[in-house]
C-alpha cells in the first residue's frame, strides 16, 4: 500500500483490506490544469529579454509598457511575428470600435509563432484580415443600458440590484466588449458616451441608490475597478455600505486576469479593498470582486499568487467569461478554464454567449455552440464551479439562462427570451452570427424585407408557446 494515509498508524493499515479501484488509474499528465506556469515567459519578447521577475512583477512597469498601438507592438516583439502581421494590425486598428491596449503580462502570454491562431491574441489584437461584416441587427447598445439608466452611468434594470459604472477606462481594453459604445477612448469607428469619474455624477448615483430601498445589491464596475484609485475604493464602499439597505457589493474588475501583479505590489490599492471588505463583514454585508478570465493560458503562477492575496483577505473572488469563437468555445478549453479558476479559489459563475457587439462577428458563436459545450461542462466538477450560461437578451431583457429561450430556430440562428421579473409581457430576440448560418439564410439576412419576415415568424412562434 503506497497511498496510505499517513493519520493512520502501521498496524492500523495493516488490519484494514485493500480498496478495491473501480476506476482505472489516472495518466498523471490528465492533471495538467494544475501546472500553472511559473518560467519567466516575458524573456522570449525581444524588447524584455533582459526582464527580471521584479521588474515584471511590478506593476508601474507593467502599465508603463503596456502596448496600444501597431507601432508599439512591432518594437516589443520585434521578428517573432510572420511577415504581414503588423500590417494586417494596423488594418484591425483601423476598423476596430474599441481602442486597444494590451498588458505586457497578456502580450508576454500569446504564442508569437502562431498569433492568428492564439486565443489571446484574438481577444485584444484585431487583425484586418479576420473582420467580418456585422449582423444587420446590431446596435452599437445592444444591451439597452442607457434606456434603463436613471442617472447616466446607473442602470437599474433588475428589482434589486443595479450596476454602477464608475468610470470608462480600463487596464486593457478587449476587442468584445458589451460597452464599446462607452469604454475606451474614441477610435476611427466609434466616438463614445463618456463616463469620467465625476464628483456630481457619482453623488447623483448615491444619492438615487440611497432612495430605493428595494436596492440591495450594487456592482461597482466601468470601465474597470482595478482603475479606481484605493480612495475611490473606499469612497464608493463606505458611502454604500453605509445605505442600510445595500447588503452587497460587488467590484467587477478583469485586473485579475490580465494583471494579477497589482495585486501583488499595489498594497494600497488591495488595502483599501480589504477595509470596505473588512467593514462590508462587520456590518453582516458581502464584498466581493466579479472578474473575467476566458482562457486556461490567463492562469499562471503569477495569477495564483495573487488570487491567494483576496483569499487570504476573506474576499470571495467569482469569474465571468465571454464565449468566444476560437478562444474558448470547445469543451476542452472550458472544463480546463473551470477547473484552473477552481483551483486558485475563484469560482466560475457566467459564461456570456457573446453581446451582438460591433466589430466580432468573428468572435460570436450560435446560442447551439454554447448548449454543446455546457452539456459537457455540467457534471465535470462541482456543481458550484460550474458556470450559468446566459444570454443578455438584446433590448434590455437582461440575463436570460441560455436554456431558457422560447423558441429557437437554429436554421435563422435566431433565439427568442422573455424575461418575467424584468419586463414582463415582452419577447427579445438574441440572433446568431451570420456565417454560422446557410448561404441562403445569410443572404436573407442582408434583405430587410426578408430579415423582417424571419423575426415575425420567430417571434410569433415564440408567442404561441410562451408559458
Ligand atoms: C449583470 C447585471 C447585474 C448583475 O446581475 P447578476 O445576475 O446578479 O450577476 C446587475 N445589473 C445589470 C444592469 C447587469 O447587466
Ligand atoms: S475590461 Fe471589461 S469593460 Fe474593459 S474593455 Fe474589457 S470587457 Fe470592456
Amino acid at each position: 500500500m503506497t497511498n496510505s494515509v499517513s493519520v493512520m498508524s502501521d498496524s492500523a493499515s495493516e488490519i484494514l483490506p485493500e480498496i478495491i479501484h473501480l476506476k482505472p488509474p489516472v495518466d498523471p499528465a490528465a492533471l495538467a490544469w494544475r501546472h500553472l506556469r511559473k518560467d519567466e515567459f516575458w524573456r522570449t519578447i525581444p524588447a524584455w529579454q533582459n526582464v527580471d521577475t521584479e521588474t515584471f512583477l511590478d506593476v508601474r512597469w507593467q502599465e508603463k509598457h503596456a502596448v496600444t498601438s501597431p507601432k508599439k507592438l512591432l518594437q516589443t516583439v520585434q521578428d517573432l511575428v510572420p511577415q504581414g502581421f503588423i500590417a494586417d494590425v494596423e488594418d484591425g486598428f483601423l476598423r476596430a470600435p474599441m481602442a486597444v491596449r494590451v498588458t505586457p503580462y497578456v502580450l508576454a502570454l500569446i504564442d508569437w509563432s502562431n498569433p492568428y491562431a492564439d486565443p489571446l491574441r484574438r481577444q485584444f489584437i484585431p487583425v484586418g484580415s479576420q473582420w467580418l461584416p456585422d449582423h444587420p441587427m446590431l446596435t452599437l447598445d445592444s444591451l439597452s443600458e442607457q434606456a434603463d439608466a436613471p442617472v447616466p452611468g446607473l442602470t437599474h434594470r433588475y428589482p434589486d440590484k443595479a450596476l454602477f459604472l464608475t468610470l470608462d477606462t480600463c487596464p486593457v481594453y478587449c476587442r468584445f466588449c458589451t460597452r464599446s459604445y462607452a469604454v475606451g477612448l474614441d477610435t476611427d469607428q466609434v466616438e463614445k458616451v463618456h463616463l469620467r469619474v465625476d464628483n456630481d455624477r457619482w453623488h447623483r448615483a448615491f444619492q438615487y441608490v440611497g432612495e430605493r430601498p428595494e436596492l440591495e445589491d450594487i456592482v461597482v464596475s466601468g470601465g474597470d475597478a482595478y482603475r479606481l484609485k484605493p480612495e475611490q475604493i473606499r469612497e464608493i464602499g463606505h458611502t454604500l455600505l453605509d445605505i442600510p439597505h445595500i447588503r452587497r457589493i460587488r467590484f467587477a474588475t478583469k485586473g485579475p486576469a490580465i494583471l494579477p501583479m497589482k495585486l501583488l505590489t499595489d498594497h494600497e490599492w488591495v488595502d483599501a479593498l480589504t477595509e470596505v471588505a473588512d467593514k462590508g463583514r462587520n456590518l453582516d454585508k458581502e464584498v466581493c470582486v466579479h472578474t473575467h478570465f476566458n482562457h486556461p493560458n490567463e492562469v499562471t503562477g503569477i495569477s495564483q499568487d495573487a488570487l491567494r492575496v483576496l483569499f487570504r483577505r476573506g474576499i470571495t473572488v467569482r469569474n465571468q467569461s465571454v464565449f468566444q469563437r476560437g478562444v474558448n468555445d470547445s469543451a476542452e478549453t472550458m472544463i480546463t478554464l473551470g477547473r484552473r479558476l477552481s483551483y486558485i479559489n475563484v469560482h466560475p459563475y457566467y459564461v456570456y454567449i457573446h453581446d451582438l457587439v460591433r466589430g466580432t462577428e468573428d468572435l460570436r458563436t450560435p446560442v447551439s455552440q454554447g448548449i454543446a459545450v455546457e452539456k459537457r461542462l455540467r457534471g465535470a466538477t462541482a456543481g458550484f464551479n460550474t458556470p450559468t450560461f446566459v444570454v443578455d437578451a438584446p433590448g434590455g431583457g437582461g440575463k436570460r439562462d441560455m436554456h431558457s429561450y422560447e423558441h429557437y430556430d437554429r436554421e435563422t440562428g435566431i433565439s427568442i427570451y422573455t424575461a418575467p421579473s424584468v419586463k414582463p409581457g415582452r419577447f427579445f430576440a438574441y440572433f446568431d452570427p451570420l456565417n454560422s448560418l446557410s448561404q441562403e439564410i445569410q443572404k436573407a439576412w442582408t434583405n430587410p424585407a426578408q430579415a423582417e419576415e424571419m423575426i415575425q415568424t420567430a417571434m410569433a412562434i415564440a408567442k404561441k408557446q410562451a408559458i
